[in-house]
């Protein structure tokens, strides 16, 4: 079956933390595989990112946190891990971070961890710690029980398509996903692109160089030309000429939107059809549009439920 998942980013006040009640009942009630929370550079949306991802824990919805390595010793990140894991999440989005605002990638912003790969290998330490081991039955011997290995997490990582702006070549994007793998990571999810091809032939790619972990495509709907351009600012990705065109032709929001919609649905129906296991949306803290999205893809459970 087809999957799909979403991601949120904890809200930044009291307006935005109302909205998003109204958005996350909606992305719940689509059943996605999971939902997963951003953390800000630093910890800044700690509070607010254990508070989201708790709520969806009260859900059927498995929750998955985003962890960085930004700031933090060992311990402190040890301690945050085992707090989450604590909470009932299992489900990590292990990255390096971005520098904090105001910082350089030639500042020394990172903490005791250097790499993603470090923080699988802790997540995996921390929760072996955690849950070393457990009893599980022996097939065809009622009541005789044999050692299993401890509860499994899911740990995702980063991938990028169209390479990370700091790497120097295809090669080291790939070497990079490998050793997250090797660390541990057993799901990837992308960074946005624009091009179906951008990811099909990154995961050719990445599956001859060995990866063999689910590589998700990450992809949001662009409603606006200002919406385009910042998360091209964000992103260090490369302008889609076409699709800044067309938002570009027209003054009306609405549309613009439906250039939008349109333009991200085509290019999860051109995934699907190139072979991707599922879709992973990023929604800006708002379901109307992924959910159009996934509606014109025809890949939601049943419509009915999201009207
Ligand atoms: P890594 O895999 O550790 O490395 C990134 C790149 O740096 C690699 O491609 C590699 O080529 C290069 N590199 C690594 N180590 C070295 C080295 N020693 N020398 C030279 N080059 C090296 N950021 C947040 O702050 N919070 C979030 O919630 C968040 N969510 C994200 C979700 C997704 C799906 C994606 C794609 C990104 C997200 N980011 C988030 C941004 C992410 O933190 C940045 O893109 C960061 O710059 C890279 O993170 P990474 O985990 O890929 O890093």
């Amino acid at each position: 079956m087809t999957t799909f998942s979403f991601e949120l980013y904890p809200p930044r006040n009291a307006a935005a933390e109302v909205a998003l009640q109204d958005s996350l009942a909606h992305l719940v009630a689509s059943r996605p595989e999971f939902i997963s929370v951003t953390y800000g550079a630093n910890g800044s949306t700690r509070g607010m990112s254990l508070g989201v991802l708790r709520q969806l824990l009260a859900t059927d919805v498995k929750p998955m946190a985003h962890l960085t390595c930004v700031g933090s010793s060992y311990a402190e990140a040890s301690r945050l891990i085992r707090e989450f894991l604590d909470a009932g999440v299992t489900s990590f989005l292990a990255l390096r971070g971005d520098p904090p605002r105001g910082a350089t990638e030639a500042d020394a912003f990172l903490g005791d961890l250097g790499s993603a790969s470090e923080l699988v290998q802790l997540i995996h330490r921390v929760q072996a710690e955690r849950s070393p081991f457990s009893l599980a039955d022996v097939p065809g011997f009622p009541g005789a029980k044999k050692v299993a290995s401890g509860e499994k997490v899911t740990i995702a990582v980063a991938a990028f398509p169209n390479g990370h702006p700091r790497s120097r070549s295809v090669e080291q994007d790939l070497d990079t996903l490998l050793a997250k793998e090797a660390a541990g990571a057993n799901l990837a999810i992308s960074q946005l692109f624009f091009h179906a091809d951008d990811y099909l032939g990154f995961v050719d790619r990445a599956r001859a160089a060995g990866v063999t972990m689910r590589i998700l495509p990450g992809i949001m709907p662009v409603l606006s030309p200002q919406r385009l351009a910042r998360i091209l600012q964000l992103t260090d990705e490369a302008e889609p000429i076409a699709l800044r065109r067309a938002l570009a032709s027209t003054d009306d929001p609405e549309a613009q939107r439906a250039i939008g919609i349109e333009h991200a649905t085509a290019l999860g129906a051109d995934l699907l059809a190139g072979g991707a296991s599922g879709l992973h949306l990023y929604t800006f803290n708002q379901h109307a549009a992924v959910l159009d999205v996934l509606e014109g893809v025809g890949v939601l459970h049943d419509s009915k439920e999201h009207a």
